[in-house]
């Protein structure tokens, strides 16, 4: 099959979220025309993801974006794995990771800055075009160009394009058209997040902005976004959303938190279903997936949208060699390897494995996880191979050794 990015078709992109974006992103940089088509009438304000990891922020540099994005946030030098009942806490410090990326620290702002960034840098260029309102229903493909329908407020459209990124997101309707299986499952409590302007770290000795905090009955997860505390919680499967959602609940579980005269303000509330799965290819012919329309993990870790950034990076060097006639299309199976093997040996297993840890709830198991963090980060030898791993370093490198 040959490829021709510089066509009269352009690299159409279902999708305009963080991983669509910065697909579209690279690809415009390169010269490529490209047009990304969103279901929604202006970019989504998605308060999901808020935690990005150094390889992520090394990865936007490259695209010139890095400290637009680290000005819309806060920097975070360390992280921490708490036990809600004793207090302990096992501090773990990226500056050990100086050495391994230009970005030693997580970021934490949400998604939408990035997506607002790069729509707002797209809109300037002359081989980018970002259409809003405009939701893609079907897909087709020949031996030379794919087909792209959308639903548009003037009506339907087929658009041809040289190949389609499915940026589309967990439901994709790119991945279902084109009959690719969406293995895994779903958990089946749902996480509610709630932002709070409390000042949470009144509560708690020491309180970094990153915290994960176990607890046998009430695990959950603080994280600073600007200067709001989000906090995410498990919540029982037998509850309706009404319930989850309502004041009186999120009240009780703010409370048994952190205690206090009075309510909690509470900014946002959001209820999340959980799933794992991961597709069955991120490749086939001219269609292409990354991020969540190709795979979903729980948020413990942070894993999913910086994998998805990290998917379609891969994947534009692979077209950037096709495009410079160094590679034919084959590499782009190598693409479905690297990213498709990376996130089930290591951000499906990493996540389940963060789940099962901070959800545990045998006392003795619970002691051990977190005696084990506090002997990781008390020493140097422990603490950087677990950096490496948990900020995604290890990850990305290994994935790029898959042949
Ligand atoms: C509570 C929570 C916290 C999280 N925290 C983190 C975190 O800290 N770090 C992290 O890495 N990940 C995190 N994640 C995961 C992260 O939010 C996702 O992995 C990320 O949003 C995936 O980006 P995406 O661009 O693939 O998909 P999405 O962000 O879902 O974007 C898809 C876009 O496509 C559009 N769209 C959908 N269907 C169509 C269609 N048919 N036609 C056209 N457009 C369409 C949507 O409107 C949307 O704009 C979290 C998830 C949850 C639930």
């Amino acid at each position: 099959m040959s490829i021709n990015l510089r066509g009269k078709d352009p690299v159409i992109i279902a999708g305009a979220g963080p991983i669509g974006c910065t697909f579209a992103l690279y690809l415009a940089r390169e010269g490529i025309p490209v047009l990304m088509l969103e279901s929604e009438p202006e970019l989504p304000e998605d308060l999901r993801a808020s935690t990005w990891h150094p390889p992520t922020l090394d990865m936007l540099d490259r695209l010139e974006i890095t400290e637009e994005l680290i000005s819309t946030g806060l920097i975070v030098p360390n992280y921490q794995y708490r036990d809600r009942r004793t207090g302990e806490y096992a501090d773990f410090k990226l500056a050990d990771l100086g050495d391994a990326t230009k970005h030693p620290y997580r970021l934490q702002t949400e998604q939408f800055r990035l997506t607002r960034i790069i729509c707002r840098i797209l809109e300037g260029m002359d081989n980018a075009e970002v259409r809003f309102s405009n939701q893609v229903t079907n897909v087709s493909q020949d031996a030379d160009s794919v087909t792209v329908t959308v639903e548009t407020p003037d009506g339907s459209e087929d658009i041809r394009g040289s190949l389609v990124f499915g940026g589309d997101g967990a439901n994709s309707a790119i991945r279902r058209k084109a009959s690719i299986e969406f293995e895994g499952f779903t958990y089946p409590e749902k996480f509610l997040v709630a932002t709070t302007s409390h000042p949470l770290e009144d509560h708690f000795p020491g309180l970094a902005w990153v915290n994960y905090i176990a607890d046998p009955d009430e695990w959950c997860v603080l994280l600073r976004c600007n200067n709001l505390w989000r906090v995410l919680f498990p919540t029982p499967p037998e509850y309706t959303n009404e319930q989850l959602l309502s004041d009186d609940y999120i009240q009780t579980r703010l409370h048994f938190l952190a205690d206090k005269d009075g309510d909690f303000e509470v900014q946002h509330r959001t209820l999340y279903n959980v799933h794992q799965r991961v597709a069955k290819n991120y490749r086939i012919g001219r269609i292409l997936l990354g991020g969540d329309s190709a795979h979903v993990n729980n948020p413990l870790g942070g894993m999913g949208m910086n994998g998805g950034i990290h998917d379609a990076v891969n994947l534009c060097e692979k077209l950037m060699i096709i495009d410079r006639g160094e590679a034919d299309d084959d590499i782009l199976d190598l693409y479905d390897r690297q990213r498709r093997i990376i996130c089930k040996d290591f951000v499906q297993s990493q996540s389940i494995a963060n789940k099962k840890a901070i959800e545990a709830k045998d006392p003795e198991a619970h002691k051990k996880q977190q005696a084990k963090y506090m002997e990781a980060a008390a020493d140097p030898k422990l603490a950087l191979p677990f950096l490496r791993r948990t900020s995604m370093i290890d990850s990305v490198r290994d994935s790029y050794e898959i042949q």
